[in-house]
């Protein structure tokens, strides 16, 4: 087994300085721990024509190197097929045909954590199935066990994270992001994931699918946002925020990286040169308030 971090971006645009930060610390994670460091596309849904190559690009120009060649999930549905295929055959799964709406609306299961699936489709009898197949396709749902499901993350500790009957295939036929995640982390030997914060609620998810197919559970590191003077997650909307638009307000691609490693204490001007003072306990807590450009 290879030890393994990385840095999963999805392709929907410019990657902003926010990006760029949680990069370079899944990049110094990895490396500082001797790991092989990859670099894998989340193509799947809402991709962007030319938004890999500009990404790619951009991380190269802050000095974030990966191992090997670029994955990208567009290539590997049979691995996601033979996953859900899997947790099919142990009954695992359920078909669901409901809509947002239908979700929204539905009164919630009793004791069902709040913004959890309500379960409207888990006990279709065989007439009902029949009857919703013909009125529309079908999403598949995990046929979860649980309700909730505690991860342990690096930055954050134990942390308990509700476990719904969540999606493992839309409707339209696309993979979900918590099934290709879990999929592509074992296949490609990532014991180490280092992402933003918000997607810390997804990881209880992704630890119990991983259980039940029997994969390995990486260790987590959930670090924090990058946020505007306002407190809200950084975006575009905020101003010179990419690598192109701080270049042109006169910050090249050398000024941001340092600029990101002094918001994490690292001196230095490259990322190899912070690796030598870079240590997870001292990494700051709490987001980092782009002072803007
Ligand atoms: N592709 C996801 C994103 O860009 C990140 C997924 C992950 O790191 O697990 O938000």
């Amino acid at each position: 087994m290879t030890h393994a971090g990385r840095f999963a971006p999805s392709p929907s645009g410019e990657l902003h300085v926010g990006n760029l930060r949680t990069a370079i610390l899944a990049w110094l994670f990895a490396r500082s721990t001797g790991r092989r460091f990859l670099l894998r596309v989340e193509d799947l849904d809402r991709a962007r024509a030319g938004a890999e190559a500009a990404q790619l690009r951009d991380l190269a120009a802050v000095g974030v190197t990966w191992d090997g060649g670029v994955v990208r999930q567009t290539d590997r549905e049979p691995l996601y097929t033979a996953a859900i295929g899997e947790l099919a055959a142990a009954g695992l799964t359920y078909e669901c045909f409901c809509t947002r709406r239908e979700i929204q609306e539905a009164p919630s299961a009793p004791h069902a954590p709040q913004g959890a699936y309500p379960g409207t489709c888990r006990g279709l009898s065989a007439a009902e199935l029949e009857f919703k197949r013909s009125t529309r396709p079908a999403a598949i749902r995990l046929r979860s066990s649980v309700a909730e499901w505690t991860v342990e993350d690096m930055l954050h500790g134990s942390f308990t994270g509700v476990v719904d009957d969540f999606v493992l295939r839309r409707n339209d036929g696309v993979t979900a992001y918590n099934l290709a995640v879990v999929v592509d982390d074992a296949e490609q030997g990532i014991d180490q994931v280092v992402r933003g914060d918000d997607l810390l609620p997804s990881t209880p998810r992704q630890a119990y699918l991983a259980s039940l197919l029997n994969m390995p559970v990486p260790e987590y590191a959930h670090v924090p946002l990058v946020v505007n003077a306002d407190g809200a997650r950084l975006a575009k909307r905020d101003g010179a925020v990419t690598l192109g638009d701080l270049a042109a307000v006169g910050h090249p691609a050398e000024a941001v990286q340092r600029t990101i490693l002094q918001s994490l204490g690292l001196p230095g001007d490259s990322l190899e040169a912070a690796l030598e003072g870079f240590s997870p306990a001292r990494l700051p807590r709490e987001p980092w308030v782009w002072p803007g450009a």
